[in-house]
C-alpha cells in the first residue's frame, strides 16, 4: 500500500466536511420557540413527555431525561448500586464516559476486548474474562456494552452472561436510538437492567446536550429521578420524617442537578418525529459508501445479521495499512478537508487510565482497531457528489493493493 499527498486543489477549493452534523428543521425551532414564550424554561411538561415519547417509542416503560448521556450513565451506575470495592467493565473502544460513570462511583474500572469485524464487545472475551474474575473472586457488579456506531451488541448472550454472573447490564446506546436487536428497538431493556440514549450534537437526534436513560423497573427509575434532582423527594408519603408543611420537600440521598431543561426536551419531541425517517437516511447513506468503497483495499463495519443499525458512524478499517499509513491517510483526508475522525483512541491508554495502571499490549484487538479505522463522514443531508469526493479521495490515497 501506497500512500500519496491529496491532490492541493482539493484542499484550496472544499469546504471541510465534518464527519458528523445536526439537522435543524423551521419545526424544530417553532418548538423551541413556544417554550421561550411559555411560563417554563426548566421543569415543565415538555421534559415528562418528551420522557414518555421516548420510552414509548423505544418499548421500554419508563424513561429519565438528563442534561448529558454521561450524566445518565453516572445515576444509572448509582441506581444500581454500584460504589467503591465494586467493578464496572466496559469496551476499550468507546467514548470515556462509558467508563468515567465507573469511576464517579469509586468503583475499578476494566475492560473487554472488542471482535475486530464490528468493534463491538466481544461475548468470547466477555466470557472468558468472567471465568478468570469468579475464580479469582473479582466479579464485576455492571458490565456496560456499548453499541458502538449504531450497531445493538449481542444482547442475548450478554443477558444471559448476566444472569450466569450476577452482574447488571447497562446498555450505552449513545449512538443507536432508532436502532433494533432482533426486530425490537433497541433500548427496550429486554436484556438490561438500563439503556442509555445521548443527544450530543453529533448523534442520532439531538437536544443540544442531553441524555436519558430507558427502564422497566419502577425503582431504578424513581430512583434515577431523583438523583437527577439532588435527591430530593417531593411525594409526603415516602418522607422519613412527618412533614411540617405541603411546601416541605425531603433529600434522602446526594443527588446532582443533571435535569434536562424544556427547551431541550422540546427540541427533542421534535426531532424524534423525524427518528425513523433518520435512520433510513443514515442506512442509505452507509450503502452508498459500500458501494463506492467496494472497489478499495478497506471494510466498513460489519453490521451483525440481526441488527438494524442507526448507523451514527461510518467507521472503516485499513487493515493493511501500517499504523503510519493509517495515520498519513487520515492526515491527508484532513488537509482535503474531509473530517474524518477516530472512534476511538482505546479508553485504558489515556493518560487518566494509565496512572490506575492500564498499559499497552492489553487489548490487542482494540489496539489494532485504533491504528487501523476511521470514521468517514455520515450526516443527514450529505450529498452523493460530497460522499463520492471521500471515495474519490481515499482511492487516490490509497494506491497498490498488493
Ligand atoms: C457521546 C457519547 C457519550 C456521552 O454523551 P454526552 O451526551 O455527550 O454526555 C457516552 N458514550 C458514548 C459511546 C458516546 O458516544
Amino acid at each position: 500500500m501506497i500512500i500519496q499527498a491529496a491532490p492541493s486543489s482539493q484542499a484550496a477549493t472544499a469546504d471541510f466536511l465534518p464527519y458528523g452534523r445536526q439537522t435543524i428543521t423551521e419545526a424544530d425551532i417553532a418548538a423551541v420557540e413556544a417554550v421561550l414564550r411559555s411560563p417554563f424554561l426548566t421543569q415543565g411538561p415538555a421534559v415528562p413527555a418528551f420522557e414518555k415519547a421516548v420510552a414509548a417509542k423505544v418499548g421500554a416503560a419508563y424513561g429519565v431525561a438528563t442534561n448529558s448521556a454521561t450524566s445518565a450513565l453516572h445515576i444509572a451506575c448509582l441506581a444500581l448500586g454500584l460504589g467503591p470495592g465494586d467493578r464496572l467493565w466496559t469496551s476499550p473502544i468507546t467514548f470515556v464516559a462509558s467508563a468515567n460513570c465507573g469511576r464517579y462511583c469509586g468503583a475499578a474500572v476494566d475492560f473487554v476486548d472488542i471482535e475486530p469485524t464490528t468493534g463491538l464487545m466481544s461475548v468470547t472475551s466477555l466470557e472468558q474474562k468472567l471465568q478468570q474474575a469468579e475464580r479469582s473472586g473479582t466479579l464485576p457488579k455492571v458490565v456496560v456494552p456499548v453499541h458502538l456506531a449504531g450497531s445493538s451488541c449481542n444482547m442475548a448472550a450478554i443477558g444471559a452472561l448476566a444472569e450466569r454472573y450476577d452482574f447488571a447490564v447497562l446498555e450505552d446506546a449513545s449512538h443507536a436510538i432508532g436502532g433494533r436487536y432482533r426486530g425490537e428497538p433497541v433500548g427496550n431493556c429486554r436484556h438490561s437492567a438500563i439503556t442509555v440514549f445521548s443527544f450530543h450534537p453529533v448523534k442520532i437526534i439531538t437536544t443540544g446536550e442531553g441524555g436519558l436513560a430507558t427502564t422497566n423497573d419502577p425503582q431504578l427509575a424513581q430512583s434515577m429521578a431523583e438523583l437527577r434532582s439532588h435527591g430530593i423527594v417531593r411525594d409526603p408519603e415516602r418522607f422519613e420524617r412527618p412533614a411540617a408543611g405541603p411546601w416541605v420537600y425531603e433529600q434522602q440521598q446526594l443527588g446532582f442537578n443533571y435535569r434536562m431543561t424544556d427547551l431541550q426536551a422540546a427540541l427533542g419531541l421534535s426531532q424524534l418525529e423525524r427518528l425513523e425517517a433518520t435512520v433510513e437516511e443514515r442506512n442509505r447513506l452507509l450503502q452508498t459508501y459500500r458501494e463506492l468503497l467496494a472497489e478499495l483495499p478497506v471494510q466498513l463495519l460489519d453490521v451483525p445479521k440481526d441488527v438494524l443499525s442507526s448507523v451514527h458512524l461510518a467507521v472503516i478499517r485499513m487493515d493493511r495499512a501500517s499504523p503510519t499509513q493509517h495515520r498519513q491517510i487520515f492526515e491527508s483526508l484532513r488537509n482535503s478537508n474531509i473530517g474524518v475522525q477516530l472512534h476511538y483512541s482505546p479508553v485504558h491508554l489515556h493518560p487518566y487510565y494509565r496512572t490506575l495502571g492500564f498499559m499497552e499490549k492489553t487489548y490487542p484487538e482494540a489496539e489494532m482497531y485504533a491504528t487501523s479505522a476511521l470514521s468517514l463522514p455520515l450526516f443527514p443531508g450529505l450529498k452523493k457528489s460530497e460522499s463520492t469526493n471521500v471515495a474519490e479521495t481515499l482511492h487516490f490515497l490509497i494506491k497498490d493493493y498488493a
